[in-house]
């Protein structure tokens, strides 16, 4: 190595996002605002109030809720010990935090039902994959109390579907089942585990688990291996109850009733130990189907009894906010473009970047929006600036007009320039632009 050659510093190594994780840029927020204001219309109008629970919750919460066996609680949750020597964990969903508050809060005094919605991150230590995160955002609404009446599973995924019409995810594919009761599901129980029985040296590891202790979580296995036991297994829906069964007949009527069509998916039982009869998940239509459920959602009666509640009758369902934007932009769906800034404001000398800084402040607050470069002290590179932001007009703000009290109005597409009065900027800004 030549003497004066210096060695080569060692840079650090740069940091990356959470592995499965992302960030949100601005680029991404027409899609977020679209998917935010369509939540909270939608759900203001068929009367939801926002709930927002902690991040963090007691994980033992999740634990005797969302079940000891879910993956959600085996595989992906996040748990952190405090210094206060508590086991919290980050939630892995919603409803569980939902229910603790309505709890906590007395909110079963209120009128039933309460209708809650909610939307916020979501924590999974999965498989990062197409559509899969560990850092999600989930978009749900619940209703609980009140009657046990399937108008309430029917208005739920009405209220979904018309969600995702909102955005223009038209013709998605619903998948409705139901998985009944503690009076039917004890019995259906005991026959799928008879006939898993007789295969079990074929199945994965993790159905040889299940079938002793959430033998339901069968019909859930993803494993190819699995996939012919799966399709001949008993079908729960010959076994239900008449009460689950009247109430699965009623659900789909009243959704035949506002023209939703849907598919009866026997197999479907989705992951999580608290639901019970109606269980559903929504799809894109085409092949944005392949990003797995929009949304999914079911009815939980006996979710508050588990973390010391009243039996209390309550259904809901989460929409993953990454999959609909995932959709709208693999659909190519238009969206408003970020409001474009359509004056560039520049100055010219000390006083001058002073009275701009006060102009600009004016001008926010007549809703009119600015760019420019007020670091840069010479007018020319402000004004290359200008250039890229492709804006309108500019206004020059120099020595002269600074003492004058005026600014320079520079029409950049005609070249033509005129001198305007400080007090008269706004509204000659507005009677150029039409705004
Ligand atoms: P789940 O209750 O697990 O069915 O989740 C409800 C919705 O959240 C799903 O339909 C997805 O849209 C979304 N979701 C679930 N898990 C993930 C994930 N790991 N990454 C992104 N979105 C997810």
């Amino acid at each position: 190595m030549n003497h004066k050659e210096k060695p080569k510093e060692k840079k650090p190594d740069a940091f990356h996002a959470p592995k499965g994780m992302h960030d949100i840029l601005p680029v991404d927020e027409p899609y977020w605002e679209k998917i935010e204001n369509a939540a909270r219309s939608i759900g203001r109008s068929y009367g939801f109030g926002r709930i927002e629970p902690p991040v963090l919750e007691d994980a033992a919460l999740y634990n005797k809720t969302s079940g000891e066996e879910s993956d959600v609680v085996a595989k992906e949750m996040y748990t952190l010990r405090t210094k206060g020597d508590d086991l919290l964990a980050l939630r892995p969903e919603y409803t569980p935090g939902v229910c603790r508050a309505y709890l906590e809060h007395g909110m079963s005094r209120l009128a039933p039902p309460q209708r809650l919605s909610y939307f916020g991150p979501v924590f999974r230590h999965d498989r990062p994959q197409l559509g899969r995160y560990r850092e999600f955002t989930q978009i749900g609404f619940e209703v609980i109390g009140g009657q046990n009446d399937p108008i309430y599973d029917a208005e739920i995924i009405t209220l979904s579907i018309n969600l995702l019409a909102e955005v223009k995810l038209k013709d998605p594919t619903l998948k409705i089942n139901s998985i009944g009761c503690r009076v039917c599901r004890p019995n259906y129980k005991r026959q799928l585990q008879n006939y898993y029985r007789q295969h079990v040296g074929e199945l994965c590891e993790d159905c040889v688990r299940r079938l002793e202790t959430n033998p339901l979580k069968l019909l859930d296995c993803k494993q190819p291996q699995c996939q012919p036991f799966k399709d001949r297994a008993p079908n729960f829906l010959d076994k239900l109850c008449s009460a689950c069964k009247a109430h699965f007949r009623a659900t789909l009527e009243y959704l035949e009733e506002v023209g939703i069509t849907y598919e009866v998916d026997a197999r479907l039982v989705r992951g999580l130990d608290y639901y019970n009869r109606t269980v559903f998940e929504i799809f894109a239509d085409g092949k944005e189907a392949e990003l797995g459920a929009l949304g999914g959602g079911g009815r939980y009666d006996y979710l508050m009894e588990i973390i010391g509640g009243h039996a209390t009758p309550a259904l809901g369902v989460a929409l993953g906010a990454e999959r609909l934007i995932a959709a709208l932009r693999a659909k190519e769906i238009s969206l408003a473009a970020r409001p474009v800034k359509k004056v560039f404001l520049a100055h010219a000398g000390t006083l001058a970047k002073k009275n701009a800084f006060a102009l600009r402040e004016e001008l926010r607050r007549s809703g009119i929006m600015v760019a420019e470069a007020l670091a840069k002290d010479s007018l020319g590179a402000q004004l290359k600036v200008a250039d890229k932001e492709g804006v309108a007009l500019a206004l020059i703000l120099g020595q002269r007009e600074a003492y004058e009290k005026s600014v320079i109005m520079r029409d950049l597409s005609a070249g033509t320039q005129e001198s305007v009065l400080l007090e008269k900027i706004v509204e000659e800004i507005k009677k150029r632009l039409k705004v």
